[in-house]
């Protein structure tokens, strides 16, 4: 008989900067997830910003190392997979489902807007331009994104924090006016290729999460459980950043590191085998972790 292959759960950190505790934290709490599930835990390097980072990436892999994190597999590298999310996107073009975008971030935010739209949502601007008008916005401008066209204005997915959580989705980027691939393409068809089945993260990104699930409906992709945990503030309620101080590794040192982040979750333990033991979903905490040094 053979054995249904197990999910997975993952951490993709942007090698933008050295992980902060914060960041630590988020991660313990994915691999805490997958595992207690009996998931496999993957990680990922969103570097398709950031490529020249290649020794950021590298410190925050021994980072995670560091702090107790097991993975399966040689992490990912976003940028590596240039091809295919180009495939994805030709896949949707020739549905109809794309289409270019001229815009600038300044004519979105000074668009008009449908009532209940939040701030930066596409108006939809370049969605119904003709073919004439096309190649002169072409002729004139900047090299156009991509859009996808979407048909619905929200969608609603299943947060094991959250609950049932509806948000927009609009004509979202797929790929950006420089030809990067965009974020939420590209952790949609990342998180689908590698089996991922459970998306723990920052609750920052919850207001995404639609967007994606929606991409991954369209795609034929089986839809991700999601856990969108509460971020660390700084002693301003500000998200936690790396300028804060005394909030890295190699400021704090593991153990330090590691019995702020168990306590904070109020299940101080030695390690993560033991934190393992403790974890409960049930008990998370539902508000952010104010981090100060005391
Ligand atoms: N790379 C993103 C970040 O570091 C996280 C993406 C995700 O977990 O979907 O904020």
């Amino acid at each position: 008989m053979t054995r249904p292959t197990p999910g997975a759960g993952r951490f993709a950190p942007s090698p933008s900067a050295d992980l902060h505790i914060g960041n630590l934290r988020t991660a313990v709490l994915a691999w805490l997830f997958a595992r207690s599930t009996d998931r496999r835990f993957l990680i990922r390097v969103e570097d398709l910003d950031d490529r020249t980072h290649d020794d950021v990436a590298r410190r925050q892999l021994d980072d995670l190392a560091a702090i107790g994190i097991t993975w399966d597999d040689e992490p990912q590298w976003q940028s590596r997979q240039r091809q295919r999310y180009d495939a994805v996107v030709d896949g949707l073009a020739e549905r109809g489902l794309v289409y270019e975008c001229y815009c600038s971030r300044k004519d979105i935010l000074s668009a008009p807007r449908a009532p209940h739209a939040p701030e930066g949502a596409y108006p939809g601007t370049c969605r119904e331009l003709g073919a004439v008008e096309r190649a002169a916005r072409r002729e004139a401008g900047r090299p156009p994104a991509l859009r996808l066209r979407t048909d619905t204005g929200e969608y609603t997915v299943t947060d094991l924090v959250h609950g049932s959580y509806t948000g927009v989705v609009d004509d979202f980027v797929l790929r950006r006016g420089d030809g990067v691939p965009a974020y939420n393409l590209a952790v949609v068809v990342d998180d689908a290729h590698s089996g991922i089945d459970q998306v723990v993260r920052g609750d920052d990104l919850l207001a995404s999460s639609p967007r994606q699930a929606y991409l991954a409906g369209l795609l034929g992709y089986p839809q991700p459980v999601y856990a969108h945990v509460p971020l660390v503030l700084n002693a301003e309620g500000k998200r936690l950043a790396k300028r804060d101080g005394a909030v890295t590794l190699a400021e704090l040192g593991v153990p330090r590191a590691f019995s702020l982040i168990t306590e904070s979750l109020g299940w101080p333990s030695a390690d993560t085998a033991a934190l393992l033991q403790r974890f409960d979903p049930a008990e998370l905490p539902r508000e952010p972790w104010m981090y100060q040094l005391v």
